[in-house]
């Protein structure tokens, strides 16, 4: 069974773990988010394809979702020395290893879908992981900073990056817009298109759907080629009881217009893209909601407490793919 899913970085890691425990023989492609995308010190950061690598390699900081187990920050310690930031991102030494490989490659002349091949010939994550492009593409996030005090009226209106305004500004304020900056001049990188029309399912794992899956989809000729693939459709609700399970989805989906809830997400990807949708059984209710929208739904646990949970969501999905399939 050939198996696409789009993901972000924890949510999606983590589906994908269950998901290659629940169908070991399945050759999988991962197409990632490369809109949080970073320059930092020089040096070329993914978060989202790392935080993949990282988890299916064996790699990852287990409590955090992200960065390296066994970490240390000595570098970054030492660069705060000379006064160079940003101090806000947690790059570890053992990470920064990663980011040194990939900048020294790009430099070298190659593109980003070869340089994440070469990365994980060492993590070896056990599916096929290609960025969703080779170009680039960076998510800004308009906001207006708060007062900084004397002038009377509001604060500044200004784009940030979108690690800044996670990061740094931790989404304190609303995201009164979220652009993937590049987006639209960009080509979907070489085997995406492809590994879309050989699928024999597509899964949208519960990663964020504005600015993991959202992003992926801004990429001209991947939502396209998802809605006319003519394969089952399924994806994952990451918001649980009218809440994001981590971080602050709320913040950017309100951006677009989209209630945090796992219907509203459901309609947001509309039934033109998606066949089916499964949503945590304390949403059990809006199961009706969904499916009056065309795309058929399911009420199952949605918590990734472990990977054996992981794997009962991804089996679920699978079956649900076969339900869609049938009719
Ligand atoms: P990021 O790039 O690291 O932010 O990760 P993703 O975009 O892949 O996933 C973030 C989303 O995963 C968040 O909106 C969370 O609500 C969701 N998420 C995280 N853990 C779980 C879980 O155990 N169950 C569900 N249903 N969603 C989860
Ligand atoms: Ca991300």
């Amino acid at each position: 069974m050939r198996i696409v899913v789009l993901a972000g970085g924890i949510g999606g890691a983590r589906f994908l773990r269950g998901l290659k425990r629940a169908v070991p023989d399945a050759d999988i492609t991962v197409i990632g988010n490369t809109g949080d995308d970073i320059h930092l010190f020089g040096l070329k950061v993914c978060p989202d394809l790392d935080t993949v690598m990282y988890t299916l390699g064996g790699g990852i900081n287990e409590e955090q979702g992200w960065g390296r187990t066994d970490e240390t920050f000595h570098l970054k310690e030492e660069l705060a020395a000379y006064g160079v930031g940003p101090e806000w991102f947690g790059l570890g030494d053992r990470d920064f290893a990663t980011h040194i490989v990939r900048t020294q490659m790009l430099g070298a002349g190659f593109p980003l879908s070869a340089v994440t091949e070469a990365l994980c010939d060492r993590w070896e994550p056990g599916v096929r992981l290609i960025p969703m492009t080779d170009d680039r593409v960076e998510t800004h996030v308009a906001v207006t900073l708060p007062d900084s005090g004397s002038a009377a009226g509001s604060g500044e209106r200004k784009a940030v990056h979108f690690q800044e305004y996670w990061v740094r500004l931790r989404a304190s304020v609303p995201a009164e817009a979220v652009v993937p900056v590049g987006a639209e001049q960009a080509k979907p990188a070489p085997g995406v298109l492809e590994a879309i029309a050989e699928a024999d399912v597509i899964l949208f794992p519960p990663s964020n759907p504005v600015v993991s899956v959202g992003t992926i989809l801004a990429v001209p000729g991947i939502r396209e080629a998802i809605a006319n693939a003519g394969v089952p459709v399924i994806g994952l609700s990451p918001i649980v009881g009218d809440a994001p399970v981590r971080g602050m989805a709320d913040k950017v989906l309100a951006a677009v217009g989209v209630e945090s809830t796992a219907p509203a997400v459901a309609e947001h990807y509309g039934s033109g893209l998606l066949d089916g949708w499964l949503v945590d059984t304390v949403d059990a209710g809006c199961v009706e909601r969904v499916e009056a929208a065309g795309i058929r739904c399911r009420a199952v646990p949605l918590m990734m407490t472990d990977v054996d949970a992981a794997a009962r969501m991804a089996r679920e999905a699978l079956a649900l793919a076969e339900e869609v399939r049938a009719v």
